[in-house]
């Protein structure tokens, strides 16, 4: 047995000192006083680690189960090579909680460490790795990634452990190794006996960590980091219905079940997106899409499978969801893995903002497991992931486009809102996009915009040769309008999501000369103005002798009477909202009345000079009944624009009675 007090070299110490502000205030007065002869010991390390990575400290399970997955695929590396002749067997690593003995074992049967190993790899690289904690931890309290990065991970485990025993037995046979260390930097070394390959780590519990003595918090910490490690974990048995081997019947002849204990194996080793997309069925990434979310049991609309090795690498699979109305409350995330090691479920910075919204995993051995935020923001390789999801999710829904338009179109509805998000938050999706995005419709046809712009050229060009775009933002309440404009040839298009006004703006850039009106943003003449004049039947005196009878039914603070010489057939009156005024006060609402205030409520109310009600209002000699014509058709178009409420409304129900 060997007692061993780790120290630092005096080449260290002065490194140490001159890089380190905390040890260079704690020494500085041994340093005053004497020259060269200080040690500093790493005693200070631990409750450096300890407190930093508090917040964090579950994560020693996954240090030390990754740890044990990395010795077991070594060990068949050295196998495939012939540099490990002996048989592998069983190579099911084992997590044992006994809550009597206040004990976590993690089991593994790989490479396994000699003691000059565990000298070589635990101690020297440990330390070795406080060394650079200590000169990076001078500068930045920044300590998220210090785990990965220094080779702590084994470490991590004293963040709940009092006291960590290692036994360990290597793949060449050599004897076996028993290291124990209580947190301070004395440790044991003594050979023992082992016969089977491999390494036991034995965690003896904290007091203050005494809920991870408990099976419940351990399954579900297996279950969220170590749900896809690559080598199969086993914690615990259960029962499992088998047929039994007698080949006993039961009454209906089918072979009767027996319960038996079985393994509890908490891993799936080979998750689908370590598959080669050509070895998986739809009916696999539908399989995987529930082993990932159990609790969704919603079907996704289709998937990406994400398979990049230059410049970096990186696998997932993503998935479009269904979306639902409160989209806010999102609690299946894609999910970021470093070689089947789970790391976090915020992949904010990672993914595209637009892109957060799907479901999924990524995979990528070049995010380091303790991704901080900060790291993230300016990490090149990251941006560079971003970017290239981004991407393969246009190059997707292009190929899906086009391989099969008329499912596409029929996803369209539940894909949107994405898309629209992405070609409004990022300019190069936005181009992409032109590919694949669709307009749809009142008539549920589906468009690009280059194929709408073709469609509409001839009859939607106005006099000053602007293309208008139509669109509608609610069919129902603008029925009336919409028809006027399918009867006058053009096409109106659906723009209903939260986001359709802003990709308006967008789209009016795109499309040279080119405008947006809604529906109801003028009369059907002067929506698309082409200077074809329709002769007045009214004289400008008659306007005027009209205008008082008018205002008098309605409210002079909303409504700005306008003559308009229609055709006949149209309305008498017609409510409209020039597009401009609109958006003047949906900018409004957005700022929360911001720099436009509140922006006054105000419509124009169009005359159509050429309707016989007009001629016959303007004939009535009777003043009650001329004021009951004009009341009557206001209110019309009231209705037609979903403005007649409460006691008008009753009232011109009534009124419409008596008249009939
Ligand atoms: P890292 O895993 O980041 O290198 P660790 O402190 O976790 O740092 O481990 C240090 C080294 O100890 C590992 O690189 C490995 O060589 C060795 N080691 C740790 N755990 C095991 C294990 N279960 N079996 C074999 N070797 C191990």
């Amino acid at each position: 047995m060997s007692q061993n007090v780790m120290k630092i070299s005096l080449a260290y110490t002065l490194k140490s000192i001159h890089h380190s502000k905390i040890i260079y205030s704690q020494h500085k007065k041994a340093r005053d006083m004497s020259k060269g002869k200080i040690k500093v010991s790493t005693e200070n390390i631990f409750p450096i680690i300890k407190k930093f990575l508090y917040s964090d400290h579950e994560i020693f399970l996954r240090e030390l189960i990754a740890n044990a997955t990395d010795a077991t695929k070594k060990l068949h590396t050295l196998s495939s090579l012939g540099e490990f002749k002996g048989e592998i067997g069983d190579d099911t690593i084992e997590v044992i909680v006994d809550k009597s003995a206040k004990t976590i074992t993690v089991k593994d049967r790989g490479i396994g460490m000699s003691e000059e190993e565990i000298k070589k790899y635990i101690n020297q690289i440990a330390f070795s790795g406080a060394e650079e904690f200590v000169n990076q931890f001078k500068d930045k309290t920044d300590t998220g990634n210090i785990i990965g990065k220094f080779g702590l991970g084994f470490y991590s485990s004293f963040m709940v452990a009092e006291r960590v025993e290692i036994v360990s037995k290597n793949y060449k046979d050599e004897p076996a190794a028993h290291w124990e260390c209580d947190g301070s930097p004395e440790y044991t070394l003594k050979t023992t006996e082992k016969t089977e390959r491999g390494t036991e780590i034995i965690l003896h519990i904290a007091e203050d960590s005494t809920e991870f003595l408990e099976d419940i918090r351990i399954k579900t910490l297996l279950e969220k980091y170590c749900k896809f490690m690559p080598v199969a974990i086993k914690f615990g048995t259960k029962t499992e219905q088998v047929e039994n081997t007698e080949g006993k019947k039961d009454k209906d002849g089918n072979i009767e079940k027996v319960a038996v204990q079985v393994d509890n194996i908490i891993n799936n080793p080979n998750p689908a997106w370590t598959k080669s997309p050509s070895a998986l069925t739809d009916e696999d990434y539908k399989n995987f899409y529930s082993e990932l979310y159990p609790f969704n049991f919603e079907e996704s609309l289709f998937h990406i499978h994400l398979n990049v090795d230059y410049p970096f690498n990186l696998t997932g699979i993503l998935y479009f969801p269904k979306i639902k109305p409160n989209m806010e409350v999102q609690k299946d995330k894609i999910q970021l893995y470093s070689r089947q090691v789970f790391i976090t479920d915020s992949v904010e910075g990672i993914v595209p903002d637009f892109l957060t919204l799907l479901h999924g995993v990524i995979d990528s051995p070049d995010i380091p497991l303790n991704v901080s935020r900060s790291y993230l923001q300016s990490d090149g390789n990251v941006k560079k992931i971003s970017s290239h999801i981004t991407k393969k999710v246009s190059d997707k829904l292009e190929e899906l486009f086009k391989k099969d338009r008329e499912d596409f179109e029929k996803k369209w509805n539940d894909i949107k809102i994405f898309i629209e998000y992405g070609m409004l938050s990022d300019e190069k999706f936005f181009e992409r996009a032109q590919k694949f995005a669709l307009y749809k419709t009142t008539d549920n046809k589906y468009y690009t915009l280059d194929e709408l712009t073709e469609k509409i050229r001839i009859a939607q060009t106005d006099k000053n040769d602007k293309l208008v775009f139509l669109y509608t933002n609610d069919v129902d309440n603008q029925y009336s309008y919409i028809q006027s404009a399918k009867e006058k040839g053009y096409d109106v298009i659906v723009m209903d999501s939260p986001l359709s006004s802003h990709l308006i703006g967008r789209l009016e850039q795109q499309v040279e000369k080119s405008t947006f009106s809604r529906v109801d943003a003028d009369t059907i003449e002067k929506l698309i103005d082409k200077n074809e004049e329709i002769p007045c039947k009214l004289t400008d005196k008659q306007k005027e002798e009209l205008k008082p009878i008018i205002e008098e039914v309605i409210s002079k603070e909303k409504f700005t009477i306008q003559f308009e010489s229609l055709n006949e057939t149209e309305h008498p009156i017609t409510i409209i909202q020039p597009e401009f005024m609109r958006r003047m006060k949906e900018m409004s609402k957005l700022n929360n009345g911001g720099m436009f205030g509140a922006f006054p409520e105000s419509y124009n109310m169009v005359v159509n000079a050429n309707h016989p009600l007009i001629s016959k209002l303007l004939n009535e000699k009777d003043s009650n009944k001329q004021k009951e014509i004009a009341k009557q058709a206001a209110d019309l178009a009231l209705l037609s624009q979903n403005m007649l409420k409460g006691e008008e409304l009753s009232k011109f129900i009534k009124r419409s009675i008596e008249l009939i």
